[in-house]
């Protein structure tokens, strides 16, 4: 879908602190550009991001950012991520657990970069490691060191051939259960939502969740507080299939571009999709509530 409107929201944008290319400086300014009002920085795994992106955003007074992570679960044959947005940073507990899960990533991606060798794929672990420039390493970086050692045209076809959960390099990490990202957020007092619920095109490695409607109402049990509709490449018709879902279940509707400046042709740039003000409304007020709750939880009798 080529969308040209400019929206205002954009809640799910990554940096170098994960697997974007841009710091969150860069793409601080490159969304206030766009006209973007509210953004939420959602790297994998880290938060280190935030603290750049905040001080970005003092040169934008028009510009909100919300503090975000996207956190990778297991499912059966595939995966869920989950974003939680107003993350509390200053959670030792969490910060510990994410650099458990940055260690898992380091891990895997060395014994990619073996495993394409194995196939006559020749990448440096140091070119990765250095295209992670110190945040979390995902599979971007690897297929990114192989656009540059000319194995593949984009990142894409790295997905499609090599990294993708059928490929032939692909290697497991320990991750969460979508259960336990979820009591993980709501532990920290974040707000936690179903990212990206279904097929994409541009992500083409990655199916959409079996029994969705049974799956977002058990969690929504457990805390999730939103998922997202208004995402990266979906189409109209995936965007009201999931716009219904969301209004049955009572989930607030969110999304963003899910912009990593990867190099894929036909990436959506932040701003080009987007969920309504009213989102921000609803999850500001939530956010209030969740406050408020530990405040009082917290208070002696
Ligand atoms: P990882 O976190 O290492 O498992 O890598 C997952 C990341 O790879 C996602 O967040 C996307 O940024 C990217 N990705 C997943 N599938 C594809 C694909 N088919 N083409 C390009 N990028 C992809
Ligand atoms: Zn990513
Ligand atoms: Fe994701
Ligand atoms: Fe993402």
């Amino acid at each position: 879908m080529t969308v040209s409107a400019n929206f205002e929201v954009d809640l799910h944008l990554h940096t170098t602190f994960s697997d974007g290319t841009l710091t969150p400086t860069r793409l601080v300014d490159l969304c206030a550009s766009r006209g973007l009002k509210n953004i939420a920085i959602s790297d994998h795994d880290s938060t280190e991001g935030l603290s750049e992106a905040l001080k970005a955003a003092e040169a934008h007074p028009e510009l909100t950012i919300i503090p975000a992570i996207e956190l990778s679960t297991d499912i059966p044959g595939s995966e869920i991520h989950m974003l939680g947005y107003f993350i509390d940073r200053e959670d030792p507990e969490l910060q510990a657990t994410l650099s458990r899960f940055r260690d898992g990533r380091f891990n895997r991606g060395r014994l990619m970069v073996e495993k394409l060798s194995e196939v006559g794929v020749e990448i440096s672990w140091e070119r990765v490691q250095k295209l992670s420039d110190g945040g979390s390493i995902g599979r971007p970086h690897v297929a990114q060191a192989m656009v540059e050692a000319g194995y593949v045209k984009f990142p894409k076809e790295a997905f499609d051939r090599y990294l993708g959960r059928d490929g032939i390099a692909y290697v497991e990490r320990p991750k969460l259960t979508p259960e336990g990202a979820v009591a993980m957020l709501v532990q920290n007092g974040a707000l936690p939502v179903m990212a990206h619920p279904t097929y994409s095109e541009v992500k083409s490695s990655r199916g959409g969740v079996v029994d969705l409607r049974d799956t977002l109402s058990a969690l929504k049990g457990e805390g999730l507080v939103g998922m997202e509709v208004f995402y990266g490449d979906y189409t109209e018709d995936q965007v009201i299939y999931l716009k219904g879902l969301a209004d049955d279940l009572d989930l607030i509707p969110c999304g963003g571009s899910d912009y990593h400046a990867s190099g894929n042709p036909g990436e959506p740039e932040p701003g080009t999709v987007g969920p309504p003000i009213s989102t921000i409304e609803r999850l500001t007020a939530f956010e209030r509530l969740t406050a408020l709750k530990q405040e009082t939880a917290g208070r002696p009798d």
